[in-house]
């Protein structure tokens, strides 16, 4: 069954979230900063920007509705599911002032922890930048085919861009190389989906959270956007765990859900989490 699903580029200006699900689940230790974490959001982070209030309202309804549904998320309490999945990871909250410096050299660190190519190529030569990603995929024994060829998969999951499917140690992406916009999305998915791959033979055991954090702001982080200081920062920092990465450990959780027959929670999602930690300290 496929780990990650990844929104198409079409819709990722609308609904800054992405899907995918991830490999083993809820234990007790915590990501805590360096190591385990880190994951998403460049292009994405942009967009997310970009995208109207209203549009954002819209993906938080949705969500929220999503969310409740599960029962994981109580009433009037929705954005309590990034800002704790947030805290799980980082050990911040999306309004520290200490985050921006976390997320940026958290980025740096997993590029460098993957061997990613230097970002600077994405942005002069973006055929080279593909063909070095493709050669990390390869070295870890994983093909890369476009959506068309992976079954029923997208149809069965339409919001998906792009997708790695564990079992058979392939990616499905289509690169879009329509525009230099898209043909940089879709680079910075094929990018999340070679962390996930690299993840997968290296570390599988790696808890969904920490992956998806890696794979998000290792590959999806706009460093820039993060870096610099705007009104509307700590929202777009809000919306990278509450619809990016949260989104997808949503969606890895449910289908764990349903291949174990049981439902499967984060073992965050509650106030009692936090409070049992913090007095531990
Ligand atoms: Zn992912």
């Amino acid at each position: 069954m496929a780990r990650n699903l990844e929104i198409p580029q079409e819709t990722q200006e609308n609904v800054p979230a992405e899907q995918d699900t991830q490999a083993e689940s809820t234990t007790e230790s915590v990501p805590t900063l360096t190591a385990e974490e880190i994951a998403d959001i460049q292009r994405k982070r942009e967009e997310m920007r970009a995208a109207s209030k209203q549009e954002m309202d819209q993906a938080r309804r949705k969500l929220e509705k999503i969310f409740s549904d599960n029962g994981n998320i109580e009433t009037g309490e929705s954005d309590e599911y990034g800002d704790r999945l947030s805290d799980y990871l980082t050990g911040m909250r999306p309004e520290d002032p200490r985050m921006p410096e976390r997320l940026v050299n958290d980025h740096y660190m997993l590029r460098e922890k993957y061997h990613l190519p230097d970002e600077k190529m994405a942005d002069q030569d973006m055929p080279e930048y593909e063909r070095r990603l493709k050669e990390i995929a390869k070295k870890a024994g994983v093909k890369i085919k476009g959506t068309d060829e992976a079954g029923k998969f997208f149809k069965e999951y339409p919001m998906a861009g792009a997708a790695h499917f564990e079992e058979t140690k392939e990616i499905a992406v289509n690169i879009d190389r329509s525009s230099a916009g898209s043909y940089r999305s879709s680079l910075d998915s094929l990018e999340h989906e070679v962390i996930h791959a690299l993840q997968n033979k290296n570390t599988p055991d790696m808890p969904i959270e920490a992956m998806e954090y890696e794979a998000y702001i290792a590959a999806n982080l706009n460093v820039k956007a993060i870096q610099e200081e705007s009104p509307d920062r700590t929202e777009g920092i809000r919306a990278i765990f509450q619809y990016a990465i949260g989104s997808s450990i949503e969606n890895w959780y449910k289908e764990e859900s349903s291949k174990q027959g049981m439902e499967i929670k984060p073992v965050w999602n509650n106030k009692e989490y936090f409070l049992k930690r913090d007095e531990k300290k």
